[in-house]
């Protein structure tokens, strides 16, 4: 009976999704070893990482996870770093295949002035950090300004801008790190501006986000119906679906009386960023009128970008244009890609589940006769791995830590933490 042996090198959705798809093709005559390799002591990627703590259904997809690593066969390896504790070379050599799924944790530059001065930051950086990820706990990230602008219309600026906004007392029954929740409760931040440098007829949030606005119950939520009724003349009647509900939705919002509350989101159209300006840290930032010659400014001391993301590169894996190079997912010899390092930052969690399954349906093809390689457990020196059963002591700790306090986890921040929750 053939045994093949499949490394993945990330423990995210797209990491899972493809040790799911090689489960679903089991057979009496064909079995599949699955060892995942993790950066983190933790695994689950974005849905750790990423997803925004006030929406907890979107980490129920954790369970599919947590069931797929349970499998016989799958063993995790996090706290494992490619091109430190383990080459791409050796992988290649242990194992039949290799699947990169190490997505897109690079946020991408807007290439202006002042881009870099203190103040201004991808949402690569302040995503993680209030989500407890052990490499951004200790950000500096200030919220002394009245107001700060965050650039970019997809679902990650939605997402920025509405932990900026909302008020701090809703996250205490999430899963927030504790140092984000503290921080943002003494926030001076009262008006978030959500710029777009397109019109709303081009907004790349999707609908279920904006819906959801109206509900947050200590925020003004403020769209020009101005703006609106453009887009929808604009739009014109050959209108698609997806557009029609993203303005229907904008509308029902632009209608809406202000309310008193003290803390308001503002989305602003047709605003292109030319220069963040200040005296040693961001003070405005310059916007030119999308389509004409004016300039405008929003004064400010927070800028965050939320603009798309890029891959990191690896060492021996070729790299282009924020992504790995790979045809259909196949990218040299016996590695492979699936996930957002392989098609850019784009879609859903769900959409790397159909896209992972792809892939290994050619890994499959590709096979020869099984390897009779060496064990990983044999290549890395440290004793520092944290395994699915490790895992799973923190895992069971943090949730019994959230617990007392109405929390779905109390997230533990740093690597050291980490490490001793799973008794290391
Ligand atoms: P995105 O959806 O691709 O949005 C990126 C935004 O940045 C676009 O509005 C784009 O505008 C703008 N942008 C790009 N370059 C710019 C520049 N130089 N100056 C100004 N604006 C610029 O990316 P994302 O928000 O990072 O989200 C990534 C993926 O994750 C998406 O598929 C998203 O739906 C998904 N996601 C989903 C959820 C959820 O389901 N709740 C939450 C978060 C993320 P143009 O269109 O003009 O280029």
């Amino acid at each position: 009976m053939p045994s093949y042996k499949v490394a993945i090198v990330g423990a995210g959705p797209a990491g899972y999704f493809a040790a799911q798809a090689l489960q679903n093709l089991h057979t009496d005559d064909l079995k599949f070893a699955i060892d995942m390799i993790e950066r983190l002591p933790t695994p689950w990627g974005l849905v750790r990482s990423g997803v925004a703590p006030d929406h907890p259904k979107i980490k129920t997809v954790s369970k599919v996870f947590e069931k797929v690593a349970n499998e016989p066969g799958f063993r995790l390896f996090a706290n494992v770093e490619l091109g430190t504790d383990v080459t791409i070379e050796q992988l290649q050599q242990n194992y039949d295949a290799v699947v990169i799924a190490t997505g897109s944790a690079l946020g991408k530059k807007l290439g202006i002035p002042g881009e870099d001065l203190p103040g201004s930051m991808s949402a690569a950086t302040f995503v993680p950090w209030y989500n407890a990820h052990p490499d951004f706990n200790d950000e500096a990230i200030d919220l002394t300004s009245e107001t700060a602008v965050v650039i970019g219309a997809g679902n990650v600026a939605m997402d920025v801008a509405r932990m900026l906004a909302l008020d701090p007392a809703e996250l205490d029954p999430t899963d927030t790190a504790d140092h984000a929740i503290d921080a943002l409760k003494q926030s001076s931040v009262r008006t978030v501006v959500i710029s777009a440098r397109r019109g709303p007829e081009h907004a790349a949030f999707t609908s279920p986000e904006l819906r959801e606005l109206p509900k947050l119950e200590h925020t003004n939520v403020v769209i020009s119906k101005f703006d609106v009724e453009a887009a929808i003349v604009r739009a014109g009647e050959a209108i698609e679906k997806d557009t029609k509900s993203n303005l229907d939705a904008m509308l029902l919002i632009a209608d809406r009386e202000p309310t008193s509350h003290d803390r308001t989101m503002k989305f602003q159209f047709l605003a292109t960023p030319k220069e963040i300006k200040g005296e040693g840290r961001v003070e405005e930032v310059v916007f030119q009128k999308t389509g004409s010659d004016e300039t405008f400014s929003i004064k400010c001391g927070l800028v965050i970008t939320a603009i798309g993301y890029e891959a990191t590169p690896l060492q021996g894996v070729p790299y282009e244009k924020g992504k790995v190079v790979n045809v259909d997912g196949r990218v040299k010899e016996n590695i492979y890609v699936v996930g957002w390092a392989k098609r850019g930052p784009s879609g859903v969690i769900g959409t790397n589940k159909s896209d992972a399954a792809e892939v290994m349906k050619l890994l499959i093809e590709d096979l020869g006769t099984p390897k009779n390689s060496g064990d990983l457990v044999d290549v890395i020196t440290h004793n520092k791995v944290v395994s699915q059963q490790h895992w799973q002591a923190i895992n069971e700790a943090e949730i019994a830590a959230g617990e007392p306090v109405g929390k779905p986890r109390r997230k533990a921040v740093t690597r050291e933490e980490l490490l001793k929750l799973g008794r290391i």
